[in-house]
């Protein structure tokens, strides 16, 4: 395998989103499918940038899984890590924003495929081809595909992949709160980047103050990057030598998800492309300013998939 690559490993699964805003689950008249899964969003988000993305994932070998793996194909993301499982299906999850502001969940994992991921059956010479080795906590909530996460990661690292880190808090698939707080920090120094929301670092840290302080928290001397992002606040960055922020750019959003993953795409294509900017503040000024763009972009349109940027979009909301 060719070594510029990005491998990321997790989920991948459909949302069933309701054809009307502000309904609750029962109340919706149809479902829209969005293809998503924050591990396979990534991969996308750096294929779509033009750098080479490999995902690793179990499907069902069900229309749903097919279908997701002709949307990685579709969007130039390696499929050598793909695994259909013969028994399980496909993760799926529903989805909606209620009228009271709260979201509701509902999820078909009872198991789906991709928790049903062995240590076995990982294809352990695309892991070790990895530049980058990208992962979140969906996978570490129960066995098999735990294991399989954490022989992963070793491996990863064992052959000198960077290793990024996003724990997609999904609450509700948690056991517990506390349990989703243990495991999530128990790989926690484990990483070189890790990206959380204002929303994980509350979670994680208990303290509702967006600063430094709190940051510090979640820091770890092995750390090479910590990032937060803060929405339409942009995002902050923390590493041995230096710390910041950088502002979002102004856009017209209609729908942030997926926001997260395209920022993380583009920062770890960047990364790829010139380690140094990991050491070098001005160069990760402009390395975040550029994921910015991508974030900010990938709102300005419905669902994850089809909002995420190319290298010229992003090129031409920075330089207006
Ligand atoms: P997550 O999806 O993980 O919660 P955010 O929503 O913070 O992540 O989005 C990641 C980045 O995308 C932010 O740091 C910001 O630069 C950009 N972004 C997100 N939402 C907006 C918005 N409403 N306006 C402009 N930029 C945004």
């Amino acid at each position: 395998y060719d070594k510029s690559l990005i491998v990321s490993f997790g989920e991948m699964l459909i949302d069933f989103v309701p054809t009307v805003s502000g309904v609750s689950l029962a109340e919706a008249p149809g479902f829209l499918k969005a293809p998503g899964g924050a591990p396979a969003n990534v991969a996308i988000a750096v294929s779509r940038l033009g750098s080479k993305a490999s995902f690793i994932g179990k499907l069902g070998d069900d229309e749903f899984g097919h279908m997701l793996a002709d949307i990685l194909k579709q969007n130039g993301v390696s499929g050598d890590g793909i695994l259909f499982d013969q028994g399980a299906r496909t993760a799926l999850a529903f989805v909606t924003l209620r009228a009271d502001g709260e979201r509701e969940f509902m999820f078909y994992r009872n198991p789906s495929a991709d928790m049903l991921l062995t240590p076995e059956e990982l294809n352990l010479d695309l892991i070790r081809s990895a530049k980058v080795f990208h992962y979140g906590s969906i996978s570490l909530i129960v066995e098999p595909c735990r294991s399989a996460h954490l022989k992963a990661m070793e491996v990863a690292k064992e052959s000198g992949a960077l290793l990024s880190y996003d724990p997609n808090l999904r609450l509700p698939l948690w056991p517990s709160a506390d349990e989703a707080r243990k495991q999530i920090l128990s790989i926690w120094d484990k990483a070189d980047i890790i990206k959380v929301s204002d929303v994980e670092l509350e979670f994680l840290t208990g303290s509702n103050k967006i600063d430094d302080e709190t940051a510090m928290k979640l820091w770890r001397p092995n750390l090479t990057l910590l990032l937060i992002t803060l929405g339409e606040k942009g995002s902050m960055y923390y590493t041995k030598y230096f710390h910041g922020s950088v502002d979002a750019f102004h856009v017209n959003t209609v729908d942030t998800t997926g926001a997260g993953d395209s920022f993380v795409g583009a920062l770890l294509c960047k990364i790829v492309e010139d380690p140094t900017i990991l050491e070098n503040e001005s160069k990760l000024r402009e390395v975040l300013k550029f994921a910015n763009a991508c974030g900010a972009i990938t709102t300005t349109k419905k669902g994850a998939i089809p909002a995420l940027p190319t290298e010229a979009e992003v090129l031409a909301l920075i330089n207006g």
